[in-house]
C-alpha cells in the first residue's frame, strides 16, 4: 500500500467523489431536508468545509418514518435466510470499496488512514456477515409443559429503530447498530454525529442497488433538531444510542416517554492496570505492555474505551515511563492520508479546544508533566489549519479532575499503586465502566483482578480488541446492553410466546 497523493475533495487525485451537498438518504433517496437547511461540513484535517450536509428537522423525522414503515412492511416478512443475503451484500459492497471508505472517514474524522483501512473499514464488513451468520442460525425454542401443553418463543422484530451514533468511528459505528438491527427484521433510522454526516452517506450511495428502499434511512443534523424529535416519536420502537454520558441521560428520558427499550454506549475513564512482573524481563512482552499503555493515542485518544489511566507498579514505574517516552517520540503525526501517520486530527475545533482545557486544568491541579503538556499543534505547512495536538502524559492522583472526567484525546494520566487490592480500588474509583486492561505474567493474578473490576470489558494482556463475537459494553455510567455479540440481537427483537394445548376435552371447571 502506497501513500496516496494528498488531494482535498473536489481535486483530482481525491479517491472519493464527494457530493457539494448531501440530502437526507431516505427510501434509497436523496430528499432535501423539509425547511430546506443545510449545514458546513469541515474536515479536521484542514479546517475547511468541503461538503453540506441537511440539516434535519422533525418535519424530516416524520418523511424517514413513513418509508421506513413502508419496507418494514415487508422486511418483517422476509425469511432470516434472505435478510442474512442482504447482511452478506452490504459486506461485500464495503470490502470492494475499502480504500475509497477509509478515505472518506479520514476526511470526515481525521482519523490516519491504516487505521481506518486495516480495523474500521474491515471490522465493518465483519459486523455485517456475523450478523448475517447469527441471524440465519438463531433459533426459536420451545418449552414442553406437560404432555398438552407446549409453549412456544419466536423472535419477532420491533419494528422501525433509531439509531443515534457519534464521531468517533462513524462507519464502524454505524456498523454496530444496523448489522443486528436490520438482521433482527427491523427498519432502521440513523442519525449520525454532525461532525462526522459524510462517510456513511458514501457508504449509502454504493448501497443504493444492494438494500430495499425504506430499510436504512440516514438523517444528518444536530441532537436537539433531529435527534430528539427521532428518539421521542411515538412510531419509533427502540432507541440504540452511542455517545457522551450526559446525552444519555437525555435519551433515557425520551424513551420514557413511549415506554419502549434502549442500549446505551456511553462514555469511560479506562484504567489499564501494569503489575511489576511486566517488566521483570526486557523482552517482548514488556514491550507489549508498554505499547499497550500507549495505545491512549490510537484514534486520537477518541476513543470509549481510551486506556486513559494508567496504573503503575511503583517498583517499574521509571523503567516502564522511559519505555513509554522512547515510543511516543518516534510517533508520526500529521496528514492522515500518509500509511506512514500514527496519529491524525481531532474531529473538531470545539473537541481540541476541550482538550486543551484538561491539559490546562492538570497542570493547575498540581499534575506533574512527564511527556507533551503544551497543548500544541504539532503540524505545519497545507495543514497547519487542521486539529492536531501532541499527545500529552501527567502523573498525578486518581482524585484529580484529569483522572476521573472523559477527555477523548490523546491525554493520558498516570498514577502508582504497591499492592493488587489498591490496583483495583484505584482502578474501580470513577462512575465509569467501559473498559479496563490488565497487564501481568500470572495468570492467576490476572484472572482474579479482571473478575474484581467493574468494568463490562477487560482485557487481559492486550488492549482494544474488538472482536464482532464479543459482548461489548458498559458498566456503571458507562451505559447498558450490549453490541458485537450473537446476544445483541435480543435487544432488537422482542419474544413471542404462543401457548398451545393439543388436548382436545374441556377443563369442566364450570
Ligand atoms: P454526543 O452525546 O455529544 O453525541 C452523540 C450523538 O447524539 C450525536 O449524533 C449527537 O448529534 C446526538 N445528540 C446530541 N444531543 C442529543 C439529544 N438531545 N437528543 C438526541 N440526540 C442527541 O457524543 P459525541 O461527542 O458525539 O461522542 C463522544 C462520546 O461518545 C464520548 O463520551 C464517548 O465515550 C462516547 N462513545 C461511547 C462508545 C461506547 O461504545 N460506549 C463508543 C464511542 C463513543
Amino acid at each position: 500500500m502506497t501513500d496516496r497523493v494528498f488531494s482535498r475533495p473536489g481535486e483530482p487525485g481525491c479517491l472519493v467523489n464527494f457530493r457539494p451537498k448531501y440530502e437526507n438518504f431516505i427510501g434509497n433517496q436523496w430528499i432535501p431536508p423539509v425547511k430546506g437547511n443545510y449545514f458546513d461540513n469541515i474536515s479536521p484535517v484542514d479546517g475547511k468545509a468541503f461538503c453540506k450536509c441537511a440539516n434535519s428537522t422533525s418535519e424530516d423525522v416524520e418523511v424517514a418514518i413513513e418509508y421506513a414503515y413502508r419496507c418494514w412492511q415487508s422486511w418483517k416478512r422476509t425469511s432470516a435466510q434472505d435478510r442474512a443475503k442482504v447482511l452478506y451484500q452490504i459486506a461485500q459492497v464495503i470490502e470492494d470499496n475499502k480504500e475509497k471508505l477509509a478515505v472518506a472517514e479520514v476526511w470526515d474524522n481525521g482519523k490516519p488512514i491504516r487505521e481506518a483501512l486495516s480495523e474500521d473499514i474491515p471490522d465493518a464488513a465483519t459486523h455485517f456477515r456475523y450478523f448475517a451468520a447469527a441471524i440465519a442460525t438463531q433459533e426459536g425454542f420451545l418449552s414442553e409443559i406437560n404432555e398438552n401443553l407446549v409453549a412456544y418463543h419466536f423472535y419477532e422484530p420491533l419494528g422501525v429503530v433509531a439509531l443515534i451514533i457519534p464521531w468517533n468511528y462513524p462507519i464502524l459505528m454505524a456498523s454496530w447498530k444496523l448489522a443486528p438491527a436490520i438482521a433482527a427484521g427491523n427498519c432502521a433510522i440513523l442519525k449520525p454525529a454532525e461532525q462526522t454526516p459524510a462517510s456513511i452517506m458514501v457508504l449509502m450511495e454504493l448501497l443504493v442497488d444492494v438494500i430495499p428502499p425504506g430499510l436504512i434511512n440516514i438523517l444528518t443534523g444536530y441532537g436537539p433538531q433531529v435527534g430528539k424529535p427521532l428518539a421521542l416519536h411515538p412510531k419509533i420502537k427502540k432507541v440504540a444510542f452511542t455517545g457522551e454520558t450526559t446525552t444519555g441521560q437525555e435519551i433515557m428520558k425520551y424513551v420514557s416517554q413511549n415506554i419502549i427499550p434502549v442500549t446505551l454506549e456511553l462514555g469511560g475513564k479506562s484504567p489499564n492496570i501494569f503489575f511489576e512482573d511486566v517488566a521483570s524481563e526486557n523482552d517482548e512482552f514488556f514491550e507489549k505492555a508498554v505499547e499497550g499503555c500507549a495505545m491512549f493515542v490510537l484514534n486520537q485518544g477518541e476513543v470509549c474505551t481510551c486506556p486513559s489511566r494508567a496504573l503503575v507498579h511503583e517498583s517499574i514505574y521509571d523503567k516502564f515511563v522511559e519505555k513509554l517516552i522512547s515510543i511516543l517520540r518516534n510517533i508520526k503525526q500529521g496528514n492522515p492520508l500518509s500509511m506512514e501517520t500514527m496519529v491524525g486530527a481531532q474531529v473538531s475545533s470545539e473537541q481540541l479546544e476541550k482538550i486543551r482545557y484538561y491539559i490546562e486544568l492538570g497542570k493547575k491541579e498540581g499534575a506533574e508533566r512527564v511527556f507533551g503538556g503544551n497543548g500544541k499543534k504539532v503540524v505545519e505547512g497545507q495543514l497547519q489549519d487542521g486539529y492536531f495536538i501532541e499527545p500529552t502524559i501527567f502523573k498525578g492522583d486518581n482524585k484529580m479532575r484529569i483522572f476521573q472526567e472523559e477527555i477523548f484525546g490523546p491525554v493520558l494520566s498516570i498514577t502508582t499503586f504497591r499492592t493488587e487490592e489498591e490496583a483495583i480500588k484505584i482502578a474501580n474509583d470513577t462512575s465509569y465502566g467501559l473498559a479496563a486492561g490488565v497487564w501481568t505474567r500470572d495468570n492467576s493474578r490476572g484472572y482474579r483482578v479482571c473478575r474484581q473490576l467493574e468494568a463490562g470489558r477487560v482485557w487481559l494482556n492486550c488492549y482494544n480488541e474488538f472482536p464482532a463475537h464479543s459482548a461489548f459494553g458498559g458498566y456503571k455510567k458507562s451505559g447498558f446492553g450490549r453490541e458485537c455479540h450473537k446476544i445483541a440481537l435480543e435487544h432488537y427483537q422482542q419474544i413471542k410466546n404462543i401457548i398451545v394445548d393439543y388436548k382436545r376435552k374441556p377443563l369442566k371447571l364450570f
